[in-house]
């Protein structure tokens, strides 16, 4: 899997995926498939690099940059950049390794792959951004293209920093290519792009109300976390469809309470300047817990969303989100759950069937993103622009099938009880795999 020291959540990430192919059918029935996961488990290329850029003091500053190629066999490599200072080999890969099977569950043709650095966005001024991510560019540009590798937005990048990168990579290989997804409108941007993550999980989890028999989203009290593009559309989307939002968060703590739409837009202005919630005058409605995650907070709950970062829901947070009566639990953000908590959700859904808790993983719930990125490739390919229904209903065909393979593939491989709901892990995890598997 891995010859390096220790790579906690690539390892993690890996073994959720393996284990799901285990304790199913699958190797039974195609015993070569066990070659083809030691295969998909090493990237096929990765890329480090020195990013050497000046701070408006006019110092010298230095970041480690990195791409990892992670898998071609369905496409170029597709997947975000990630500018957090936690970013390291091991998340990028952890991250690579999810995007492979993510962007197979799309439907689309789209390899794997992510990249990022361990700059720290927080507190540096526009020049500054700016000036990193054409430093970056400069350096990533000879690796990428539009048939080869398609970067985008993820923790740390949106549309001003797609923006810097796409010049910088015009003027470095004189080529306007739609080489990365979430351009602005005017230059190549795809509509929903921006709100494609959040919708798609709204989307997804209105699939799983559904067949579960609990009905529309309406009345629903949903529990957020984060406050970036992703939990912000998913919260406008569910207000939309008459849920009540009961939290939003960031790395700093917790607003609790009912979140408005106006709440949303004023928080989204805040994240634009780069600011954490500690500076939003939050209305009556919401309370500020400093350095908590919203699960324990929010009062009755009938679904979660992490929408954050990785491990953002502990083994402790999944029984208390349980014993609050959270009985959808799905990712916005990338391996959101520990494999503690994933474990809680599943034995619940195992032991209570129809009364389960239903546990959905990012690489399914949220690829409504990385597919509007594909559709985005797909309008340069062609040089047009889709409408925003346009966009939208693809989006959700798109959703509704990924829900839909899961589903079908759970029942056909792996062993359930008379009524227990499929375990979408397991169901979404083989189905992108076999499909990688197969291409390969
Ligand atoms: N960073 C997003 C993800 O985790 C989007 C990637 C993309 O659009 O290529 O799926």
């Amino acid at each position: 899997m891995s010859n390096l020291p220790s790579e906690p959540e690539f390892e993690q990430a890996y073994n959720e995926l393996a284990s799901s192919l285990e304790n199913s059918t699958l190797f039974e029935k195609f015993p070569e498939y066990r070659t083809a996961l030691k295969v998909a488990s090493i990237p096929e290329r990765v890329l480090q690099f020195r990013i050497v850029w000046e701070d408006d003091a006019g110092q010298l500053q230095v970041n480690r940059g990195y791409r990892v190629q992670f898998n071609s066999a369905l496409g170029p490599y597709k997947g975000g950049l990630r500018l957090h200072p936690s970013v390291n080999l091991s998340i990028l890969k952890f991250l690579g390794f999810e995007q492979i099977f993510k962007n197979a569950l799309t439907g689309l043709m789209m390899g794997g792959g992510k990249g990022g650095a361990d700059f720290d966005p927080k507190g540096k001024s526009d020049s500054e951004i700016r000036r990193f991510c054409v430093a970056f560019m400069k350096e990533l540009a000879r690796y990428i293209g539009a048939n080869t590798d398609v970067p985008a937005g993820d923790i740390g990048v949106g549309g001003r920093e797609i923006g810097y990168l796409f010049g910088a990579y015009r003027k470095e290989r004189n080529k306007f290519e739609g080489v990365l997804t979430g351009k602005g409108l005017d230059w190549g941007g795809s509509l929903i792009r921006p709100e494609a993550t959040g919708y798609g999980l709204v989307y997804y989890v209105g699939h799983m109300l559904e067949y579960a028999g609990a009905g529309s989203w309406a009345g629903k009290r949903v529990a957020i976390s984060g406050s970036g593009n992703v939990a912000q559309y998913a919260a406008l989307k569910c207000i939309e469809l008459g849920a009540t939002v009961v939290s939003l968060s960031d790395s700093q703590g917790a607003l609790v309470g009912e979140v408005k739409a106006s709440d949303i837009e004023a928080i989204g202005q805040l994240k634009i300047d780069r600011k954490s919630l500690t500076a939003y005058e939050a209305s009556e409605n919401l309370k500020y817990i400093p350095g908590a995650r919203p699960w324990l907070h929010a009062g009755q709950v009938d679904v979660a969303l992490p929408s954050a970062t990785q491990n953002e829901v502990s083994k402790e947070e999944a029984e208390g989100l349980i014993a609050a009566g959270c009985k959808f639990v799905a990712e916005g953000s990338n391996m959101g759950c520990t494999q503690g908590a994933i474990d809680v959700f599943e034995a619940v859904r195992k032991e209570k069937k129809g009364e389960a808790v239903w546990y959905a993983p990012g690489k399914a719930a949220n690829c409504g993103g990385v597919a509007v990125s594909g559709l985005e490739m797909g309008q340069n390919s062609q040089r047009l622009a889709w409408t925003r229904e346009e966009v939208d209903e693809k989006l959700k065909v798109i959703m509704k099938n990924a829900f839909d393979l899961g589903l079908s593939t759970a029942k056909e491989y792996v062993k359930a009880a008379e009524g227990e709901l499929p375990s979408l892990v397991d169901g979404s995890n083989i189905a992108g795999f076999v499909k990688v598997a197969r291409a390969m």
